[in-house]
């Protein structure tokens, strides 16, 4: 049943998912679509269940209800088939030690080579697009455990992209990563959603970001969905202050939805510079 989503159609559906770890309810309820080629955005505050969301979908913590891609149930399908599909980036991922970039890379190839005779020639190829798309030219020979933060999670990406899959879910795919460092990457990955029709279900923290690059966000708390639509519809003054316990003043132009955050020192509160008087 695979190939019979149409673009514009829900690649990823997650239907009523809840995920219980031990006695606690991490997620509950949750339904959402994320349309072929487009990019979704899970935002939320600290411990809403961003992560565990991501990970449901990955099949690497069991959950109820139900979440297929192109059709199909992600927990039913082998790990090989899954990596087929569905190419993700954990936000802390476990880097193996003793191997170099270019090695970690090609791990991305491992659901489309044979294990009998290795990679072949378009593996190799695979690995290097990727090593050029995250300009990880000069560090490929470079042992994976010596790279800053920002560069193993662009290693990161390229391992996944190698991986050629249909979707790819980032989780906080910019946290070690500067502005600048951010918004390439970021320009990056939408880049290749328009070119090769890549989907794509991200974590993002930075709001701002969140809205300029994906069409639709999913505001989670708690466990559950308290919100979804277009920056503009989610990214309220109202909607901050409910579920981010967040001061802020929105503010909506050409560029997308700006935020300011407002910091209320009314009278007789105690000014910073008055300490040091
Ligand atoms: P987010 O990514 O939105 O910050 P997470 O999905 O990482 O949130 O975590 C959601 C909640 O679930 C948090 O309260 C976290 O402590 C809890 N949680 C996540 N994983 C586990 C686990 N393995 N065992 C117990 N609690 C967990
Ligand atoms: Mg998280």
């Amino acid at each position: 049943m695979s190939g019979v989503v149409a673009v514009g159609e829900p690649l990823l559906r997650v239907r009523d998912v809840g995920v219980r770890i031990g006695r606690s309810t991490i997620l509950d309820g949750v339904s959402l679509d994320v349309p072929t080629g487009g990019w979704t955005a899970v935002i939320g505050p600290n411990g809403a269940g961003k992560s565990t969301l991501l990970r449901a979908i990955v099949a690497t913590v069991a959950h109820t209800g139900s979440i297929t891609v192109d059709g199909l149930d992600v927990a039913a399908l082998s790990a090989r088939q899954r990596a087929r599909l569905i190419g993700y980036a954990p936000q802390r991922p476990v880097l193996p030690d003793g191997i170099s970039v270019a090695d970690y890379v090609l791990l991305g190839r491992t659901a489309h080579s044979s294990l009998l005779t290795g990679p072949k020639v378009a593996d190799r190829r695979e690995v290097e697009r990727a090593i050029d798309l995250l300009d990880l030219g000069t560090l490929a020979d470079r042992s994976l455990r010596t790279l800053s933060g920002g560069e193993s999670q662009r290693a990161v990406l390229a391992r996944v992209l190698a991986q050629r899959p249909r979707l790819i879910v980032l989780d906080e795919p910019t946290s070690a990563l500067d502005l600048g460092h951010a918004q390439t990457l970021l320009e990056l990955v939408d880049e290749l959603r328009r070119s090769e029709g890549l989907t794509v279900l991200s974590t993002l923290h930075d709001l701002v970001l969140a809205g300029q690059y994906a069409q639709r966000l999913v505001l989670l708390d708690r466990g559950t969905v308290a919100a979804t639509g277009r920056a503009d519809e989610v990214l309220t003054e109202e909607n901050l202050r409910t579920h981010y316990g967040a001061s802020v003043r929105v503010v909506t132009d050409a560029g997308g939805v700006h935020l300011h955050p407002v910091r209320n020192i009314g009278p007789g509160a105690e000014y910073p510079h008055r300490l040091h008087r």
